[in-house]
């Protein structure tokens, strides 16, 4: 089998990582951590975008070279990357040797395709935007984004040929539903395809921008830097430097991207592959943004909010759960810390913290705390119960394929829900005090067990430490795969084992303080 290929976008190192960043590595990582859950071979890539303008700018603004100011700015991505346990396989820059190299072969084969010619280019230019306007764009002669002043510019640039490619792209997108996840997005792209089809400007003049990646024909240009980052989906797999390894890892299953990038991935990378004859990503899934407000988050709005910080103050798990469950993959999602903190106690705390503790403090109370023995005929009727597992997987599963984390935490905190549910009803407490119902305490305990043992073996990609903690103290040695429908829907206690309750999963946030 293939090895399960998913990318991230590249992170712009002009700022500090945001919880936008955040989340889409977080998406990520639950994604690659549920196919190896699943055994399956993963190959999971992040990296950062390293050229163009605004980091030369962001750069000069704090008196520094460009290699020098982003070299400083790579290790807070990589930080933050190891405080969430996101678990990549490569971390590609843009500014490596390894890329670059790539990037001229690409560039060489396209030009050797007759995929790119060079044309004068003519245009109303604003340069604190560092944008070309056309004449119908311009406001009243002005800049559209600034109002201010625009200068005549003429330059000479390397055009790739993204026109001819339109019908063919708009037929690929018909012809492969889920090509572009979720379908209303699909739907944009469609519509962004009714108009014709500009080809791409894909040089900067080096009079203009030198902090790029060279262009191989012309000692006068730098590449843009979009079309410079895009490739690097391919180039980290070494696309034109290791075919073994590439044959190995491409096609990607999965590019994730915020929904502001999705035009980049889904029209012009779609065409440079095709361009290229290489084989099209399984699916490109656009994600929403987090808003506060009603604002997009990042730093240029002012509004950020530090990843880092919430992880400190709530746990690693926490954030991480409340930004899986909070969205449907592909909606905007609100973000507050006061919304945060409400999960963190109802969800976290009060739900499955509370429910371990509860179990486990029984356990120690009325079994020295040990998983108890049950009786042959309530053995026979638990595992009879074995296909109420095999119902769970199902549902989680197909959620799963759906790229849906949200639902499939909904599931499974269903089962916690149901847990709580089985305590209030049976109340162990009662049945301890009475020697003749020993066995059904016995049995009850059993069950909850079975219960918070499999709602553990689930949590795995998504709060990976809370769910070896749980598995640990169970006895259990994490991690639990589930390659086959039977290795979930089987029972995991041994009875007898030792159980070990521990401190709090999820301490409640005013004891913290
Ligand atoms: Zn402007």
């Amino acid at each position: 089998m293939k090895p399960f290929y998913l990318t991230t976008p590249l992170y712009y190192v002009n700022a500090k990582p945001h919880i936008g960043h955040a989340y889409t590595n977080i998406l990520c990582d639950t994604f690659a951590r549920w196919r190896r859950f699943r055994g399956q071979k993963v190959h999971f890539l992040t990296g950062t975008d390293e050229h163009g303008t605004k980091i030369e700018k962001a750069a000069r603004a704090e008196g520094k070279e460009p290699r020098q100011y982003v070299d400083g700015m790579v290790p807070q991505f990589e930080s933050l990357w190891e405080l969430l346990g996101i678990r990549y396989d490569d971390f590609i820059r843009t500014t490596e040797e390894r890329h670059k190299q790539e990037v001229a072969n690409v560039l060489r084969d396209l030009e050797a395709r007759g995929e790119i010619y060079k044309a004068g280019y003519k245009g109303s230019y604003c340069t604190p935007c560092e944008s070309f306007w056309t004449p119908l764009q311009l406001a009243e002669g002005k800049c559209p984004d600034c109002g201010r002043e625009v200068q005549e510019l003429a330059e000479e640039n390397y055009f790739f040929r993204l026109s001819k490619y339109r019908d063919w792209l708009v037929s690929f997108i018909k012809d492969h539903p889920g090509f572009i996840r979720p379908e209303i997005r699909a739907n944009e792209i469609l519509g962004f395809l009714r108009e014709p089809l500009e080809d791409l400007c894909i040089t900067r003049p080096r009079a203009r921008l030198a902090w790029g990646i060279d262009y191989p024909s012309s000692r006068e240009h730098v590449v843009y830097v979009w079309f410079d980052a895009l490739i690097n989906y391919v180039s980290a797999v070494g696309c034109t430097t290791e075919e073994k390894k590439f044959k190995t890892y491409w096609p990607a299953d999965i590019h994730v991207v915020g929904k502001d990038i999705l035009r980049q991935h889904a029209v012009y990378w779609p065409i440079m592959l095709k361009a290229l004859g290489l084989e099209m990503p399984r699916t490109i899934l656009a994600h929403g943004w987090w808003t506060m407000a009603g604002a997009k988050v990042s730093k240029s709005r002012g509004n950020a909010v530090d990843p880092v910080e919430l992880c400190k103050k709530y746990g690693v798990d926490a954030f991480r759960y409340f930004l899986l469950n909070e969205v449907t993959v592909g909606q905007d999602g609100a973000f507050s810390e006061d919304l945060l903190a409400e999960r963190y106690t109802t969800d976290l705390a009060n739900g499955l913290g509370n429910l371990w503790f509860r179990f486990a403090s029984m356990l120690e109370k009325y079994f020295q705390k040990r998983i108890p023995q049950l009786a042959p005929e309530d053995l026979k009727e638990i595992k009879e119960a074995e296909s109420t597992f095999y119902d769970l997987w199902q549902m989680v599963k197909q959620k799963m394929d759906q790229w849906d984390p949200r639902g499939a935490l909904n599931i499974i905190w269903d089962v916690v829900t149901w847990c709580d549910g089985v305590i209030e009803d049976n109340k162990p407490w009662v049945l301890a005090k009475d020697p003749t119902k020993e066995k059904d305490l016995r049995k009850i305990m059993f069950i909850l067990g079975e219960n918070l043992a499999h709602v553990a073996c689930l949590l795995q990609p998504f709060l990976p430490k809370t769910a070896e903690q749980i598995l640990s103290r169970l006895g259990l040695k994490p991690p639990i795969r589930v390659e086959n429908d039977g290795d979930f829907s089987k029972l995991f206690l041994l009875p007898d084992t030792l159980v070990e309750r521990g401190g709090a999963l999820f301490p409640r946030l005013d004891e913290e303080k």
